[in-house]
């Protein structure tokens, strides 16, 4: 805490006498402050409910991841995860995760369907999704990586992304832009740091 003393003149005309105001001003670390003031828009993150179109999106995810890819091992199999983007104009387009021999090679699904729906410059990302396929089990739903919320602000900051509450299937969506609060890129202005 510290404390200021400042002297002001007289309002009064013909006064001679001087104001003595005191001005105390708390110095507390923002850690010190209630968190939900920071980080407010994090909590208000609004769960909408999916469409039939939305549903679609999902089953597309599912088709993708179930069809076989060439392993590393040389072998057709399924992959791990599938990603479906629709765009604005209504067109999916799918992907899968690609594995590598190095692992930090491998590569999310959602990046390289976000690749997928960079070939349509003209069109916008408006929803995605990515499902995880266990063998033997239908895809579920899965929540996208840290890496991919980056990826998927970059490119889709307008764009809805379907989740699944855990442990449940029920399925919901929020806006992209509230997976990622606080993103790397929102302190940049023409290549400055703001
Ligand atoms: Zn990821």
């Amino acid at each position: 805490m510290r404390i200021f003393i400042i002297i002001l003149p007289s309002q009064v005309k013909g006064e001679g006498s001087c104001r003595i105001k005191l001005f105390i001003f708390l110095r507390l670390p923002i850690t010190r402050l209630p968190r939900q003031l920071f980080f407010r828009y994090a909590v208000q993150m609004v769960k909408q409910d999916i469409s039939p179109a939305d549903q679609d999106l999902v089953a597309a995810a599912a088709a993708a991841v179930k069809k076989p890819v060439l392993q590393l091992s040389g072998e057709k199999a399924p992959a791990l995860v599938g990603a479906a983007i629709r765009m604005n104009d209504g067109r999916i387009v799918t992907a899968v995760n690609l594995i590598a021999d190095v692992g930090s090679l491998s590569i999310c699904a959602e990046p390289i369907a976000i690749a997928e729906a960079a070939k349509h410059p003209d069109k916008k990302i408006e929803a995605m999704v990515a499902v995880y396929y266990a063998p033997g089990q239908e895809p579920r739903v899965v929540s996208p990586c840290g890496r991919c919320r980056e990826a998927i602000a970059d490119y889709a900051l307008g764009s809805s992304v379907i989740l699944r509450e855990p442990g449940t299937s029920v399925l919901f969506k929020v806006r992209a832009a509230d997976l990622l609060p606080l993103r790397y890129a929102g302190y940049w202005r023409n290549g400055q740091l703001v």
